[in-house]
């Protein structure tokens, strides 16, 4: 009686969702990751950390006391001192080798044409002038990238002087890469997922709002924030509890003061309260088509930054549009655009049964994601002013939806117009945060956040695109 009882719930969990979601990461991660892919499933299984986002809107001050009262630490503003630290000594090591090349080329002048002649920190300077935004000041960040990516003839080149490379035989594995069969039960493994196509990785600057603020227990801690309360001035929750690594793609999107931003998939809110929380954009538009899922982004941005549908707001505006028709409304808009794609949510599904992407109702919308996912991108690009940034995020594992799909949305998106698309190197970042975050260093345009059971936060996947032209 009690082996025909076993045999009745091993034929239901068979059935479930989250089974076929299992069986399913087991037969394609197990390619992607190897050695790697039974840490990272048990990350997946066991449960999930929080970071606690600081509400800047509420008394922020009691909330962070309270915080650190609980034992845990702020990650984003130590990161932002070293990021600043690290940036600032390349940069002195770089001007060294500046000045003392400059010193050589003046030694040899009389070879030297008028153009080569015409190098230095007095031109990088103008320019950095130009750019900045302390004007009469000089910002170190911005004179870094300048620095860094100087030309073969010793000129000073911007970051984005940088092309993309399209390697050939790439048009039919896109077209593969996107059709059915490829999208199927089956993943792609690594290996044919994303070699075809190289694309140049620039480098950028990247500064932290100091008002950002996320609290996060330490390594190997199953602690649990209590749920939020009011804080004393009576009108908004005091913070947020959000997977921490979600946090990372806005991190990415370097809100910068007078950025006009747009949130092309916002529901349920967590990275447009982040954005918020910046507290620097002039604009956010944070767009949701799903009914249900657009009333609980209203809620979250009622609950913690006051926002009152009945009252329009000049900061925040919640659109309803589907997101792939973004480029055709609004193009070269916005000066930044996070682009967070409906996907697998891998550690959601292999947990949760509840309107589950792996129930068998939904296998056609799960083959059509990557196709989806692309056009998302492809719209958000075209909706980014030139000189504008670009962050596509999931949270899923798989290479299909991440890597492949910026290829992809590349590809399709400078073939059929003429924009210009380079990714910016988010390592800089990633190297301040190793002791928060397991980072999966084989990633090969992004950066992806795996789970893992003393930091198990993620999965994430984050990759920044810059639009030149
Ligand atoms: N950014 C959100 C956050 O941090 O809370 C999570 C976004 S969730 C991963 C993806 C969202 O995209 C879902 O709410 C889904 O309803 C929405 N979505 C689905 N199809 C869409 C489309 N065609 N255009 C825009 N959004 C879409």
């Amino acid at each position: 009686k009690t082996k025909k009882k076993w045999q009745t719930i091993q034929t239901q969990r068979k059935s479930e969702p989250s089974f076929h979601a299992l069986r399913h990461f087991d037969e394609n991660y197990r390619h992607q990751f190897g050695d790697a892919w039974p840490s990272i499933r048990l990350g997946l299984l066991s449960p999930q950390k929080y970071g606690a986002l600081v509400n800047n809107y509420g008394i922020a001050e009691e909330t962070e006391e309270f915080l650190q009262s609980l034992g845990a630490e702020d990650f984003i503003q130590p990161a932002a001192r070293e990021l600043l630290k690290k940036m600032m000594v390349d940069q002195s090591v770089l001007e060294d080798a500046l000045m003392s090349e400059s010193e050589d080329a003046s030694d040899s002048s009389s070879e030297s044409s008028d153009e080569e002649s015409n190098i230095g920190i007095s031109s990088l300077s103008d320019d950095t002038l130009q750019n900045s935004e302390h004007s009469g000041q000089m910002n170190p960040i911005e004179d870094f990238t300048k620095l860094q990516t100087k030309s073969e003839t010793g000129q000073p080149k911007r970051p984005w002087d940088e092309k993309y490379i399209v390697m050939p035989g790439y048009e039919a594995k896109m077209e593969y890469l996107m059709s059915a069969d490829a999208v199927g039960h089956r993943e792609l493994d690594s290996a044919q997922t994303v070699q075809e196509m190289d694309l140049e990785h620039i480098h950028r600057p990247l500064t932290i709002s100091q008002h950002l603020k996320c609290f996060v227990y330490g390594s190997g801690s199953l602690e649990r924030f209590p749920p939020s309360k009011m804080d004393s001035g009576g009108l908004f929750l005091q913070y947020y509890a959000m997977d921490a690594a979600s946090v990372l793609p806005v991190i990415a999107l370097d809100v910068r003061p007078r950025d006009l931003v747009l949130d092309l998939c916002a529901a349920p809110g967590g990275k447009a309260l982040a954005i918020m929380q910046t507290m620097l954009a002039d604009g956010l538009v944070a767009n949701e088509p799903e009914a249900p899922r657009r009333r609980r982004l209203q809620n979250v941005l009622r609950q913690y930054v006051g926002f009152d549908r009945q009252s329009s707001s000049e900061v925040l505006r919640i659109t309803t549009e589907d997101g792939r028709r973004w480029g055709e409304m609004e193009p070269d808009t916005y000066d930044k655009v996070l682009v967070d794609v409906p996907c697998t949510t891998d550690r959601l599904s292999v947990t949760n049964n509840d309107n589950s992407i792996f129930a068998v109702s939904r296998t056609n919308e799960r083959w059509e994601l990557p196709k989806l996912q692309s056009e998302l991108l492809c719209a958000g690009l075209k909706a980014v002013k030139p000189g504008g940034d670009v962050v596509y995020s999931t949270c899923s594992l798989s290479q299909q939806q991440n890597d492949a799909v910026v290829e992809s949305a590349l590809y399709h998106c400078q073939s059929e117009t003429n924009m210009e698309v380079a990714v910016v190197d988010l390592s800089p970042l990633t190297q301040c945060l190793g002791h928060v975050f397991k980072f999966w260093d084989r990633a090969k345009h992004g950066q992806l956040v795996l789970p893992n059971v003393n930091k198990n936060f993620g999965p994430m996947y984050f990759c920044k695109l810059h639009r030149v032209r």
